[in-house]
């Protein structure tokens, strides 16, 4: 079996070289996936993998536009459409210094697996630029939103591909892209989803990703005759998964002691509470200010600058940042110190050596495919309103979005149970490949 994966990842790695993230998110599947292919007669023999790590196609364009100062920026946007076995593509819109095609990649593979696991129709697509939002006015966001979509709007439609949000792209930059794209199409449709609620949008989106992983690790913890009321948890990231999965914590009884950004993290020993989360959700998403700014009106609070979350004690910990950002450090600390849980909310927040560490100490894993698949599920559900032209209560969404991550967990214990222990990796991995594979097989080869 060794062998089979190692050749497989050779000829990966000789196709995609320099793309680091994309070979390490490859990795993880081959190694849970290639051995079920390999005992399964439908699978075996058909380079089924080989295809699905093949994107259908890649665009990448020039992003020109005109900042404060009537300087000309230029910028590269990107859309990775993966996989549309099972529906039109559908993946977050990324606007980070950091984005790449590995990192696009990466992030497109995943999303196959991972809408997969949502029971909906949606196949896999990733996007973005290596555009900065930080620090630009609301008119320089504009005017670069404006010339991305003038672009990427040939290139997408609610049948074709549907993007939505992720890091540096929130609901300010979906108004600016969905107003551009109406603009060149002439066309009222759910081309996008992240919509304001008045315009398309659904009820919950905002929250969905984040309550989405509360949801999973609460459902991983229950199914060991534990719960989260009552303890203490750890996240990382302040954006919009990371606000909303300590108000979720916070609902359900926990206590949140820290949140992060890229310069450093928060301390609250007493927990946050409703109170002091409105007004950190109002210091970055009104506001934009950087998180240590907390610390003048709560004082007793503390910020380490340049250090991780991951450093405090805590039973559960929620990475809800970026990618690798937990490292295998950081797993030892958390594991020395008792942690119980990790639920991923970010992609691929922790490093491979990390994950083998949580799972021979027996510490709760959840892949971010599984457990953060709560925000393209809703997004999924803000589809299927757009095109029924309805809207849905705060309550009939919150009530599917429940039952789409206990559908996901129950899933990964189908695929992933062993002997002793329950492989969330491998059961989320083999439950989002069998759907596509059988589709992939059904269509022949495309
Ligand atoms: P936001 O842009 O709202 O927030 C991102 C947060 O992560 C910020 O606090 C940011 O800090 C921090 N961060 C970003 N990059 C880095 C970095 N390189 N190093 C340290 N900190 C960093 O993004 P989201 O909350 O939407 O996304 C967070 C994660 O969740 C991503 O991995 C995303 O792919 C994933 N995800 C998001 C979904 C969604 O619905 N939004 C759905 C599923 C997954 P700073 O402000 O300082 O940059």
């Amino acid at each position: 079996m060794e062998k089979i994966i190692n050749d497989f990842l050779a000829q990966v790695e000789s196709r995609n070289q320099n793309e680091p993230e994309f070979l390490q998110a490859v990795t993880e599947v081959a190694e849970t996936v290639l051995p079920y292919i390999v005992q399964h007669d439908i699978y075996y023999g058909q380079n089924i993998l080989l295809r699905m790590v093949e994107p259908e196609r890649v665009v990448s364009f020039r992003v020109a536009w005109i900042d404060d100062q009537e300087k000309i920026q230029v910028n590269r946007g990107y859309r990775i459409e993966m996989n549309s076995a099972i529906g039109p593509y559908k993946g977050g819109l990324r606007f980070h210094p950091s984005v790449n095609l590995s990192v696009l990649k990466f992030l497109a593979f995943e999303q196959i697996f991972k809408n997969s696991l949502t029971t909906l129709p949606m196949g896999g697509g990733k996007g973005g630029s290596d555009f900065d939002p930080k620090g630009k006015s609301d008119t320089e966001v504009m005017r670069f939103c404006q010339s991305f979509m003038t672009e990427l709007f040939r290139h997408i439609g609610p049948n074709r591909d549907i993007p939505a949000g992720d890091i540096g792209v929130g609901s300010r930059e979906i108004g600016y892209l969905f107003g551009q794209y109406k603009r060149l199409k002439n066309e009222f449709t759910g081309v996008l989803t992240g919509k304001g609620v008045s315009w398309g949008g659904s009820l919950i989106r905002p929250e969905a990703t984040g309550y989405g992983v509360v949801y999973f690790t609460e459902n991983m913890l229950n199914h060991h005759n534990e719960s989260i009321k009552d303890k203490t948890v750890v996240i990382s990231g302040s954006g919009n998964v990371a606000q909303f999965a300590a108000e979720k914590c916070i609902q359900l009884g926990a206590k949140v002691l820290t949140l992060s950004d890229s310069s450093g993290y928060l301390y609250d020993a007493e927990g946050l509470n409703e109170e002091k989360l409105a007004h950190i959700m109002h210091l970055k998403n009104v506001e934009r200010k950087r998180l240590h700014i907390y610390l003048e009106k709560y004082p007793k609070a503390a910020f380490f600058p340049n250090k991780k979350v991951w450093e405090v004690a805590g039973d559960i910990a929620l990475p809800c940042a970026t990618q690798n950002e937990l490292d295998i450090s950081d797993a030892k600390k958390l594991v020395a110190n008792g942690c119980q849980a990790v639920g991923e909310g970010a992609n691929m927040p922790c490093t491979p050596e990390a994950i083998a560490h949580f799972q021979s100490n027996n510490v709760l894993y959840a892949p971010g495919k599984a457990s953060n698949a709560g925000g393209v599920a809703v997004s999924g559900l803000e589809m299927a309103q757009n095109s029924l032209r309805y809207s849905w209560t705060r309550k009939q969404v919150d009530d599917k979005l429940k039952e789409i991550m206990a559908d996901i967990h129950t899933s990964c214990l189908h695929y992933g149970a062993g002997e002793n222990h329950i492989n969330y990796v491998k059961g989320a991995n083999i439950a989002g490949f069998v759907k596509v594979a059988d589709a992939m097989l059904a269509q022949g080869v495309v």
